[in-house]
């Protein structure tokens, strides 16, 4: 029976809003104060299965002798490639089953192996070995355009022949819940004279997907569609975010450099690609027709619902501030690898690469708070009566996503931040 069928249970109880049914098994790492060491596991409800301790058991035979998953990332798993990548995940699949009784009837391995997920700490799930972040939402990319340069050159003229990208930082990509520190750096308001130094004034979000390599590329070699379908892993929830007042006066000519250096925030459980499979539908109609080396069938992208939501520090609970979709994409994540390949660029195992700011059509679609507040001239209002245009100190941020099947969804888990502080600037 495919991992995927939508009639497969757990003996694992998992609520029908839960994020992690069977149908899902996303891969992340994880301590307990008990067990300090990270290893691999597997979300179940609200469970984590501990590969590491399966694999010790010899009940994981399919990655092999050495224990790829007693350390603190799922690089080392991801390198076995995707034949392992699959067969691993049927195994767990059967293990977790209702009618397998290897797990379900034996309460010493259950009490090894299952860890409530409330008692559990999560880490950055990977090894980041080099990040990428793409800018492929037609309506982010227009909106930004429109805000930042005027209605008459919202979209630069290269931007519907190829996913516009940039090389950002692997160093500075951390796990949800880690604290974000407001940066310092320079910027030029319009009607200053001059630049000065100091904290970031309109610090933002982005809601994006983060895509993880999973399987590496040659240098001096181009990626085909069938081989980009085959590297990609898995997909996170992401936060780029952005210092837009420092990246308004460093971007020219070279683009974006420190405004989204200091901190990237992931999702803490990898959901693999197989378990989107289900959840694929046509992108949109691509005009002009791509180049040859970036076309892929129309089913590229994923229904795969985001929420973004905002609490201040006089709130108790997060508010949701936009809704929008993974299907508004435009260039594929498919198409971003293959084109990130294009002119021989090697891809690394744990290479990570953004979607870009996902945004749609509607005024409450919006990825971005440069969006909702349309360049900060229109600030939004929050459930107890407060105003935000950009993010201040306090103000926690928190994407959520999921993909709905019949009875059971996919979910991602949270990638959510605080905003502290800046450090004072020397003087
Ligand atoms: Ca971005």
């Amino acid at each position: 029976m495919s991992p995927n069928d939508p009639s497969l249970k757990s003996f694992i109880g998992v609520a029908p809003d839960g994020d992690f049914p069977i149908q899902n098994l996303p891969y992340g790492v994880f301590s307990t104060a008990s067990a300090p060491t990270p290893r691999v596991g597997v979300a179940i409800g609200d469970h984590i299965l501990d590969l590491a301790v399966l694999h010790g058991r010899g009940l994981l035979p399919e990655v092999g002798a050495g224990n790829v998953f007693a350390t603190d990332a799922i690089n080392g798993f991801m390198a076995l490639g995707p034949a392992v990548w699959k067969a691993t995940r049927a195994r767990i699949s059967a293990l977790l089953r209702l009618d397998t009784p290897t797990l379900r009837d034996d309460a010493a391995l259950r009490a090894a192996a299952l860890v409530k997920r409330a008692d559990a700490r999560v880490h950055l799930p990977l090894n980041v070995t080099a990040f990428s972040d793409f800018f492929s939402s037609k309506q982010h990319a227009t909106n930004a355009g429109k805000i930042i340069r005027g209605e008459a050159s919202a979209l630069a003229p290269n931007w519907l022949t190829m996913p516009i990208g940039y090389n950002s930082r692997a160093s500075t990509v951390v796990v949800s819940g880690t604290p974000v520190r407001r940066p310092l750096g320079q910027r030029k308001p319009r009607n200053a004279e001059h630049p000065s130094f100091g904290p970031c004034a309109n610090l933002d979000c982005e809601l994006e997907m983060g895509v993880v390599i999973g399987a590496g590329s040659s240098m001096g070699e181009m990626i085909d569609e069938a081989t980009a379908e085959k590297m990609i892993f898995g997909f996170t929830l992401l936060n780029d975010w952005s210092a837009r007042d420092i990246q308004a006066w460093e971007y020219q000519p070279l683009g974006p450099f420190l405004a989204k250096a200091f901190a990237t925030t992931i999702s803490p459980w990898i959901v693999t690609a197989e378990a989107l499979e289900p959840f694929r539908v046509e992108g949109p109609v691509q005009d002009p027709a791509p180049f040859p080396y970036l076309r892929q069938g129309p089913r590229r992208n994923y229904d795969v619902t985001l929420d973004l939501l905002l609490k201040t520090s006089t709130m108790t609970d997060h508010a949701p501030i936009s809704r929008t979709n993974f299907s508004f994409m435009y260039w594929s994540s498919v198409q971003q690898l293959m084109h990130h390949g294009c002119t021989g660029c090697a891809m690394s195992v744990g290479d990570l690469l953004g979607s870009g700011t996902i945004s749609g059509d509607a005024r409450d679609q919006l990825g971005s708070l440069l969006e909702l507040s349309w360049g900060g001239s229109n600030p939004i209002e929050l459930p107890n009566g407060e105003k935000r245009t950009f993010l201040q100190d306090g103000d926690s941020l928190m994407i959520r996503g999921y993909a709905q099947g019949k009875g059971y969804r996919v979910g991602f888990g949270e990638a959510e931040g605080v905003i502290t502080p800046a450090l004072a600037p020397p003087v």
